[in-house]
């Protein structure tokens, strides 16, 4: 045996096996148990999970809530970061003991139109963490190094992990709205995915207006730099947000349609809604007749791409950003599950495998 794979045997054996939260049927929790590890294919990573933040998504795969269903059994998880433990073969992009992120695009072809044309994210042939390959809920993770983002050094994984989906998902949408200063933003939905667009649509100079059903959710979003709040169980946020002028961005962040219908009428002439957010109840209804007159444009975004990924953590580690998070062990992501589904979370778990 060589150096190399001598390193490879035995970092193999330290995780033959190893614990990780498995999805069996839709209907039933997820069962914490210990699973084989694989044998690395070329271009895959072993990475030591240290943190894995617990994504709406997470839920929605466990549940099988969306047209496009994962196969059980799988280990969901797409905020997965940690320590890259083993190389398998022809691996250059990241080196053993590098911190890294293993956000939902996991793979990608390279080539297609989508890909070279910086929409990476659209690819056709794109596998995703935690849904069509096994992701960070376990002590382990396997990834291709190509699509890993490297965390910088000073960042605490604990925080890395929310920003893997939650962060560069909700900067992305504030790119996609194009924030630009001095614009009304409206957040619909203050949770892990609208406190840190709260933020970025700041850091571009937008003043925000945060919508949500829950005080607590709304005095949160003031601290994170929101200069307006609406509680939407009391008052119609589409009219509040129109006697302030109207939103030139809305950015539909909570799983339900009612909201985005709200975002939509909370748009000033010319202004831009940017879907987010996927209830399960896939419909909208939305005018055509204003969408024309008001020259409304309504827009997709999906996750970001490994660069978008990049300027989250820049711009965290440049210390702009505030990541609100709860640690709590794998063992209790069942509870964990359901404490957000509730909305007793303020805005992100992570789980500690
Ligand atoms: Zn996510
Ligand atoms: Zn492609």
């Amino acid at each position: 045996m060589t150096a190399t794979e001598l390193q490879r045997a035995s970092a193999h054996a330290r995780a033959a096996t190893y614990r990780a939260a498995v999805v069996y049927d839709f209907t039933s929790p997820l069962v914490v148990e210990r699973v084989p590890a694989r044998i690395l294919e070329p271009g895959q990573i072993r990475v030591k999970v240290e943190a894995s933040g617990l994504c709406h998504t997470d839920i929605h795969a466990a549940h099988g809530d969306w047209p496009v269903k994962p196969a059980p059994p799988f280990v969901p998880g797409h905020e997965g970061v940690g320590v890259v433990e083993e190389l398998g073969p022809g691996v250059t992009e990241v080196a053993c003991g590098d911190r890294v992120a293993m956000p939902w695009l996991g793979y990608a072809c390279g080539m297609c139109d989508y890909y070279v044309s910086g929409w990476e994210t659209l690819c056709l042939e794109q596998k995703n963490m935690g849904y069509s390959i096994d992701g960070g809920f376990g002590e382990y993770a396997t990834a291709y190094a190509r699509y890993v983002v490297e965390v910088p050094t000073g960042i605490d994984p604990f925080d890395a992990a929310p920003l893997t989906c939650a962060g560069v998902t909700t900067y992305k949408a504030i790119k996609v709205a194009g924030t630009r200063s001095g614009d009304l933003v409206a957040v619909f939905g203050v949770g892990g995915l609208g406190h840190l667009a709260i933020q970025y649509a700041a850091i571009a100079g937008g003043r925000v207006v945060a919508v949500d059903v829950i005080d607590e959710k709304l005095e949160l979003a003031r601290e994170l730099g929101a200069e307006f709040t609406v509680n939407a169980a009391r008052e119609d946020p589409a009219a509040a947000i129109q006697r302030l002028g109207g939103a030139g961005q809305a950015i539909a962040l909570a799983v339900s349609p009612a909201s985005f219908e709200q975002a939509y009428r909370s748009l000033r002439r010319g202004g831009t809604l940017v879907f987010v957010a996927l209830p399960p109840d896939n419909q909208v209804e939305i005018p055509i007749f204003e969408t024309v007159l008001n020259g409304i444009t309504i827009v997709g975004s999906i996750v970001g791409t490994r660069t978008d990924l990049r300027e989250v953590f820049r711009l965290h580690a440049a210390g702009k950003t505030t990541v609100i998070r709860e640690i709590r062990p794998l063992e209790q992501v069942n509870d964990a599950i359901a404490d957000v589904e509730a909305g007793r979370v303020p805005a992100r778990i992570v789980l500690r495998p």
